[in-house]
């Protein structure tokens, strides 16, 4: 018999409440609080709620006179961590782009049957699109292949509800991460799914990606008229259209146009293919929704001159750092004082043995940067954290939301932001 407690009729009004929700600490507050010997991811919940709301809102609007709507799916793997996908769902984000069956039951998990899932890996396994479609209700899936399509149609039995998207090659784009390899059907396949898809799906779309942080609103315009010729070629009716993610940020090499000039192009671009009016269009951005909610404070274990070894690196959060050669914004952060030194160039070291952890930059950090102090480095909520190994045992880190805005703005991701002072 378990013991028995008495439990007062009221028992929820006797607890303490604060006048106000708690206020969430600064960077600047937290480090010379904690003086993190580990990486410290510091999440911005206000930055991701405001980019969620202007792109689920903008996109709609932008959308509504050229289709019967415009849907915002978030593509999980940019970033998986659930204190980043509840941000999201708070800005209004409703629609999942999934590519794991590990990515739809975390969904799955959060949001119940409230979330839309679907699942745009053009290359599945079996098992996967079985789970996906009896155990998490997922009815919408990409593909670029006739082996695909048999694929879906055999590990559903043959459905009769599957959403079916098919995934268009696109020509080589000038995306910083170019992505036409991989996947997507030629013209000719295209063609062939869209018939075959029209007669056994309830519901066809194309989709493509033309590249991550494509910095180029034209390139979903273009996309565009060659999806319009391929759906004109097939001669079959569609219901979606999805023009993929790919939408940058600004990163100290890059300021991208403003999000709105995006948002222009892809509504020129429909509006020509003078789609059925049930069409709904889809984008699926994953780094323009949370890079700027996210950013890592290292800490510096060593100065060799202009090299700075410090405590997270290529096999941890700063992948892009290393061969892609991504330059992030940082900051120095010390809780003792300011620096007053000029801004010089430097490159980092990560903590693994590996000469290979290596981030050329260059960083721009004050000159009398030494031993022992903090960098912050931002626009880390996109491709960072989710990379992260365990390789030669420096996986440990520490996790923080705060209330700063972030390092970097991008034009027109949130309304009225303002700099932190000692940012550059
Ligand atoms: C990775 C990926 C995205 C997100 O791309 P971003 O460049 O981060 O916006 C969207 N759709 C698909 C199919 C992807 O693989």
């Amino acid at each position: 018999m378990g013991q028995i407690r008495f439990r007062s009729a009221v028992a929820p009004l006797r607890r303490s409440f604060q006048a106000k929700p708690a206020q969430l600490p600064s960077v600047d507050s937290l480090v010379a609080e904690l003086r993190p010997a580990e990486p410290l991811h510091c999440i911005r919940p206000a930055t991701l709620r405001a980019t969620a709301r202007r792109f689920v809102d903008g996109f709609a609007t932008a959308m509504a006179p050229v289709s019967a709507g415009g849907d915002v799916l978030y593509a999980v793997k940019c970033n998986p961590d659930p204190a980043f996908i509840r941000q999201l769902w708070k800005g209004g984000v409703r629609h999942y782009d999934c590519a794991s069956p590990a990515e739809i039951r975390l969904i799955r998990q959060m949001f119940g049957d409230a979330a839309q899932i679907h699942y745009m890996h053009p290359v599945k396994n079996r098992a996967a699109i079985r789970a996906a479609y009896l155990e998490h209700e997922v009815r919408d899936f990409s593909l670029d292949s006739v082996e695909e399509l048999a694929k879906i149609l055999e590990e559903t039995a043959y459905a009769g509800d599957l959403g079916l998207m098919i995934r268009l090659a696109l020509p080589k784009g000038n995306a910083a991460m170019d992505l036409s390899g991989k996947f997507g059907a030629s013209r000719e396949t295209a063609v062939e799914l869209l018939r075959r898809a029209r007669v056994v799906g309830e519901r066809v779309g194309v989709c493509f990606h033309v590249g991550s942080q494509m910095m180029e609103p034209a390139a979903y315009e273009r996309a565009l008229e060659l999806a319009g010729n391929i759906i004109r070629e097939a001669g079959v009716e569609i219901d979606v259209l999805d023009v993929g993610g790919g939408f940058p940020v600004s990163y100290p090499d890059f300021t991208p146009p403003p999000l709105d000039d995006f948002m222009a192009a892809i509504r020129r671009g429909v509006e020509k293919l003078a789609l059925p009016a049930r069409t709904r269009v889809w984008c699926e951005p994953g780094r323009a929704l949370v890079a700027a909610g996210g950013s890592i404070v290292v800490q510096v274990e060593r100065r060799r001159g202009d090299e700075l070894f410090i405590n997270d690196g290529v096999y941890g959060s700063l992948s892009d750092a290393g061969v892609p050669a991504f330059r992030f914004p940082c900051r120095l952060v010390r809780p003792e004082g300011k620096s007053d030194a000029e801004l010089m160039a430097f490159s980092f070291w990560g903590p693994t043995c590996d000469s290979a952890d290596r981030m050329k930059g260059p960083f721009l950090l004050p000159a009398d940067i030494r031993e022992g102090d903090w960098i912050e480095i931002g626009q880390l909520g996109a491709y960072g954290a989710t990379l992260r190994t365990a390789f030669n045992g420096f996986d440990v880190a520490r996790m923080a939301e705060v209330a700063d805005a972030p390092l970097l703005e991008t034009p027109g991701h949130r309304v009225a932001a303002r700099l932190p002072e000692a940012t550059r």
